[in-house]
């Protein structure tokens, strides 16, 4: 599957320079995929560090190609950004997010990737409302995951757009935090409640002298001062569990604790955590 989603990443590389034809063919692909339903959400566990419990779930999106298979997220995201298509996926994620996460217990809530495309649109926090209301999830429950390319095109717009968010009641993470450009100044102004701090820095921090620990440990030294929670993400090893408590992070997401999996794994597993 791994081979087969290089050759799509291949293949839409190639159709993108090949301009407007083949652009509008991959768009149309993506289009047919929404209808078709084709999407699927897969959920990871993010657990808190200090008792072990589930906290919530990241919603991660997948594409069943009837032809190629499973198509990554990082393959397909980047195209349906460029074609416009990631505001219909991307409602369509929130919309599933919150359904499926209307029927876990209260405490659990779930986290939606928003793409800095649809963080530009005035439409977004009316949409994210439409949602909580069709499913009656509670606001609180509900975590947007935001990278700093949304600071890219950095205006007025942005500081409202972070305004009418947390007015819904909404949670707001920074996502893939320390791979951007300088993020500091954004921590300053924007209203998270969370940093997740990547993937890249948890790789390599438990071998001696590596220099990721101390900077995940000033990672979550800043995140405290400003009041925000922190996740380590891509945790594989059971080493890594105890470096990242004693670097003091709130929650742990990765492979350790458990691989994205479909809403039916999600539910069997709240079910033998609760006993509901
Ligand atoms: P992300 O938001 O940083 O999501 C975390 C990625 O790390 C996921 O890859 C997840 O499967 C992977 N991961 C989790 N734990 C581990 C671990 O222990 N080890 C390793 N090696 N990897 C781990 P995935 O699902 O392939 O998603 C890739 C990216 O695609 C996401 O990165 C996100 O940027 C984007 N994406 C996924 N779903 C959506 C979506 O619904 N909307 C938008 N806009 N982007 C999405
Ligand atoms: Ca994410
Ligand atoms: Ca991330
Ligand atoms: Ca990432």
């Amino acid at each position: 599957a791994k081979a087969d989603g290089r050759g799509v990443h291949r293949f839409y590389r190639e159709e993108l320079l090949h301009g407007a034809q083949n652009r509008k063919r991959l768009e149309d692909d993506l289009r047919r995929a929404l209808a078709a339903g084709e999407f699927r959400l897969a959920y990871q566990p993010v657990v808190s560090t200090a008792d072990a419990r589930i906290m919530g779930y990241e919603a991660l999106v997948r594409w069943d190609h009837p032809q190629r298979g499973a198509v990554s997220p990082a393959e397909f995201i980047p195209v349906a950004e460029e074609c416009g298509l990631i505001e219909a996926i991307g409602a369509w994620v929130l919309d599933t997010a919150c359904a499926e996460a209307a029927t876990w217990p209260d405490h659990v809530r779930v986290a939606v990737n928003v793409s800095p495309i649809q963080f530009a649109n005035p439409r977004l926090p009316a949409l994210v409302a439409g949602a909580l209301a069709a499913t009656g999830l509670a606001p609180h429950r509900l975590e947007l995951e935001i990278t700093e390319g949304v600071f890219l095109n950095e205006d007025a717009s942005s500081e409202q757009m972070f305004r009418a968010l947390k007015a819904l009641g909404v949670r707001l993470a920074l996502d893939d935090f320390g791979t951007g450009y300088s993020s500091l100044g954004y921590l300053r102004k924007a209203p998270f409640d969370k940093i997740k701090i990547d993937q890249s820095f948890v790789r390599g921090a438990i071998q001696p002298g590596n220099r990721n620990a101390a900077i995940i440990r000033a990672i979550v030294s800043l995140a405290e001062t400003l009041g925000m929670e922190t996740t380590a993400e891509g945790v594989e090893q059971q080493d890594e569990i105890v470096l990242i408590r004693g670097l003091g992070c709130s929650h742990i997401q990765g492979y350790v604790y458990g691989r994205p999996a479909d809403a039916g794994t999600v539910r069997a597993q709240l079910d033998a955590a609760e006993g509901y």
